[in-house]
């Protein structure tokens, strides 16, 4: 039996038809990323599931139980949603907002038991917050307040936890951080998660299942493979869009144009930049200012670069300052790479601390057919921090790169 089953949903805002024929069967433990058009009925679906609207046609059901005949309390215990917008009174502390998760489980004037505060304890430490449990609201990063949110949705102990855009307004370390949280509390926790989700490539990395819905009916549901080929996606979004696949193994999207025409910035194309130290400064400026859509990474927090993007408005993939890359942000780059059509590697010193931008260009060179410009200013022995390692990957990168040997050959280039 499935978890979670829609069963030929129907919803109208008054006349206007919103959702169609609405089928779906999902189990437990699974991370389901709904993508479509705006306007589509992403947050529609979303609000039929946790009955915040009433369908005119069609059942949903939980665990085989109709959720139109749930009182308000089972219906909490069973579905949790992290809303698109949420007003939080910035007074609250972290603790407090996750405790309002616990409503469904307390009677009237009831004070939380000693089992409501290890749920949100444990619910906390599952989203990482545990050591942000006495700041206030207020004080917190984008990122951080998303946590708050899952962990109070998670408090309910849902089977369903529902996520409207939940990454949309955050930077692309937080994104792939709350993206990788959601797919591990699928599974650890075994409940469903379904997120509507804007980032078609970021969906496909992190998601199960895949829901692409067209004017509100489902065009396709499946795995990434099955659901985003260039015909559909070029039927759903009306884009030719170019697929490949990933260092991950799921598709990734670009657009297709050879970068030497690329001209201005698209939506899912552009160029990233591996820089650092302040060798990349000028490289960002000129590039952005040339209107492609830059990123950059990854770069310590409080880097002359690192500054150069941030005032720039430049997606940077960053770790804390003065420490070397991690695992995990070298990860991150790697997939702004795969994303960008091009990459651009500026004439920076390398030592052990940014060793691993370099290995992660070169696998991405390496493997893929990815467009490289290397800015090959200092001879690169001269830049070597790291015995030679440096020299060596950096020498695998130039046979596939474009090399230009000063500023002025890139400016004519780009
Ligand atoms: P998505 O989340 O995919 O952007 P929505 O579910 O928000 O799509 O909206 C689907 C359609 O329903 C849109 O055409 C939108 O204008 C319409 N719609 C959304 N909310 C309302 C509402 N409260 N009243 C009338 N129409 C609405």
């Amino acid at each position: 039996m499935s978890e979670l089953e829609v069963k030929n949903l129907a919803y109208s805002y008054k006349k206007r038809k919103v959702l169609e024929d609405i089928c779906l069967e999902i189990s437990a433990g699974q991370f389901i990323g709904i993508l479509g058009p705006n306007g589509s009925g992403k947050t529609t679906l979303l609000n039929n599931i946790n009955r915040w609207l009433k369908p005119q046609k069609g059942m949903i059901f939980i665990e085989g139980q109709n959720i139109e005949h749930m009182s308000t309390k089972i219906l909490a215990q069973n579905v949790a949603t992290v809303p698109q917008e949420t007003s939080l009174d910035l007074g609250f502390t972290v603790e407090e907002v996750v405790m309002m998760g616990r409503n469904p489980y307390l009677r009237t004037f009831e004070r939380e038991s000693s089992e409501d505060l290890a749920v949100v304890e444990s619910c906390m430490k599952s989203v990482g917050i545990w050591e942000l449990k006495d700041r206030l609201i207020g004080e917190l990063s984008g990122g951080e307040k998303q946590r708050v949110l899952i962990a109070r949705a998670l408090a309910q102990q849902p089977k369903v936890l529902l996520l409207d855009e939940p990454i949309s307004h955050l930077d692309i370390n937080y994104k792939w951080e709350i993206l990788e949280l959601l797919r591990k509390l699928s599974r650890n926790l075994e409940i469903i998660v379904i997120a509507a989700l804007h980032d078609i490539n970021l969906a496909s990395i992190f998601c199960d299942k895949l829901v692409l819905l067209k004017n509100g009916k489902i065009f396709k549901v499946g795995s990434p493979h099955e659901v985003l080929t260039e015909e559909n996606l070029k039927e759903v979004f009306n884009v030719n869009l170019k697929i490949r696949t990933g260092s991950y193994g799921r598709p990734i999207i670009t657009f297709p144009q050879p970068v030497e025409k690329l001209q201005k910035a698209r939506e899912f194309n552009g160029i990233h930049v591996v820089c650092g130290g302040g060798a990349g400064e000028k490289v960002l400026h000129y590039l952005q200012g040339k209107g492609y859509k830059i990123s950059a990474g990854v770069l310590n927090v409080g880097d002359t670069d690192w500054k150069a993007a941030k005032e720039l408005g430049i997606d940077v993939v960053e770790d804390p300052p003065f420490s070397p890359i991690s695992e995990e942000k070298a990860k991150v780059n790697r997939y702004c790479i795969d994303k960008a059509d091009a990459v651009v590697l500026c004439n920076i010193p390398f030592g052990y601390g940014n060793l691993k931008n370099l290995i992660t260009l070169k696998d991405a060179v390496l493997e893929g057919n990815k467009k490289t410009f290397v800015l090959d200013e200092t001879p690169i022995e001269q830049r070597d921090y790291t015995n030679g390692l440096a020299e060596k990957i950096y020498r695998q990168i130039l046979t596939k790169a474009v090399i230009f040997r000063s500023f002025d050959e890139l400016l004519d280039f780009f």
